[in-house]
């Protein structure tokens, strides 16, 4: 960031996000040329930034979204997703939720338990369509990555364990209502070793293969997202590296012929375009270390309270002398912190600080806890113009 926008940055109302939209854009273009060699289509997952400005972006590049509730459903399509590029995932799709993406006519819904194949069995039914779906299986590949962010193992309550699938797939088969297109995989976030993406495609390989032998394919392979980002290092990785990732799976995974491959990528795809801005309030002078009193909070920046998330932090006004901080936030929780023994230049009240890599599950995330406003975000190409 130059001292022209830092200065730009000064004139806006903080916290708020910051979106460099050249970054965003740079990111996509890798990401979509990344995947092309191997056919693979990309699903944003809307959950990690649903701000319109990305959601154009995402248009652009021609990628279609993975949805978790109907109103990601109607935002997606709202903001021009076309809904035969449209997904939907979830362990606990309320009626209402079904019946809207059964209505938008979505490309399919991922599904996760049997009790709620007979619901969408019984909603197409009285809509009169038949439902396109697939069958989220747990692979039992651990991802290696927070406890609260693995999804891919039989200790969690996400999908299909090996064991019910058979009985979810004839299910399938004797529905009326239903069209089984698919099988749907999504191991964990925050993943950077090649290693579990690599065993993902193994176990999918052996899954086709046992179920083809049975004389059951499928047109349609989902493999979920879950490429991590370098929180420590966002200036020496601004953009993932997509070429690694695919070619992971152009070596490991063996698609059937004329399958179409899907990706569900959210993090890798916007969090090192975003930073969360905010000003220095008070230094505070403890027994044993010193706190820099930020305006932002837990409220507008979750991750660090909720996975112990770690952030670069940066100071944009000063270029004093280093000294070692905790950065916290003004609400009452002890949780409510940004990072401990974080180096910055010495800092004082007014500093503007960037917050690094919070382009997903930033904003997303944001609440209004302690009736605090609800976070703005804004795009570098986009800003107003102060004088
Ligand atoms: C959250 C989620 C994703 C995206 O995960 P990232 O780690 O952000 O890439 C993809 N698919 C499903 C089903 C999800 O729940």
């Amino acid at each position: 960031m130059t001292t022209n926008t830092t200065t730009h940055l000064g004139h806006l109302p903080t916290p708020f996000y910051y979106y460099d939209a050249e970054l965003l854009e740079q990111t996509l273009a890798a990401a979509a040329a990344a995947a092309r060699p191997g056919n693979y289509r990309i699903h944003y997952a809307l959950k990690a930034n649903a701000n319109p400005g990305i959601l154009r972006a995402i248009c652009r590049h021609g990628f279609g979204a993975d949805c978790v509730s109907g109103n990601e459903v109607a935002h997606a399509i709202r903001n021009g997703i076309a809904p035969s590029r449209v997904v939907y995932a979830g362990v606990g799709k309320s009626d209402r939720e079904i019946a809207l993406a059964l209505r938008e006519d979505i490309y399919c819904l991922n599904c996760e338990s049997l009790p709620e194949l007979e619901v969408i069995q019984q909603i197409a039914r009285e809509q009169g369509k038949i439902a396109r779906v697939a069958l989220r299986v747990i692979p039992n590949v651990d991802a290696h990555t927070h406890r609260y962010i693995t999804t891919g193992t039989e200790e969690n309550k996400f999908g299909f364990t090996l064991d019910t699938l058979p009985r979810a797939i004839s299910y399938c088969r004797e529905a009326s209502a239903l069209q089984l297109i698919g099988l749907h995989f999504h191991i964990g976030s925050q993943i950077t070793d090649m290693g579990a993406f690599r065993t993902l495609c193994e176990r999918v390989n052996t899954i086709q293969a046992d179920l083809q032998a049975q004389g059951i394919t499928f047109p349609y392979l989902n493999l979920g997202g879950g490429l991590g980002i370098d929180y420590e290092h966002p200036d020496l990785h601004p953009i993932p590296d997509f070429e690694r990732y695919f070619a992971t799976f152009r070596e490991h995974l063996r698609p059937l012929p004329g399958q179409e491959v899907h990706f569900e990528l959210g993090r890798s795809l916007v969090a090192q375009c975003g930073r969360l801005i905010t000003r220095v309030l008070y230094v505070k002078k403890g027994k044993n270390k010193d706190f820099v009193i930020v305006d932002a909070g837990m409220n507008d920046l979750l991750r660090p309270a909720l996975y112990q998330a770690r952030h670069h932090i940066e100071n944009l006004t000063s270029n004093g002398p280093l000294s070692r901080y905790d950065v916290v936030g003004p609400i009452c929780e002890s949780s409510d912190s940004f990072g401990q023994d974080i180096l910055l230049p010495a800092t004082s009240r007014g500093d503007l600080i960037a917050i690094r890599s919070c382009g997903a599950y930033g904003e997303a995330m944001a609440s209004r806890y302690n009736l605090r406003d609800l976070i703005q975000g804004y795009f570098s190409d986009a800003l107003p113009i102060s004088h």
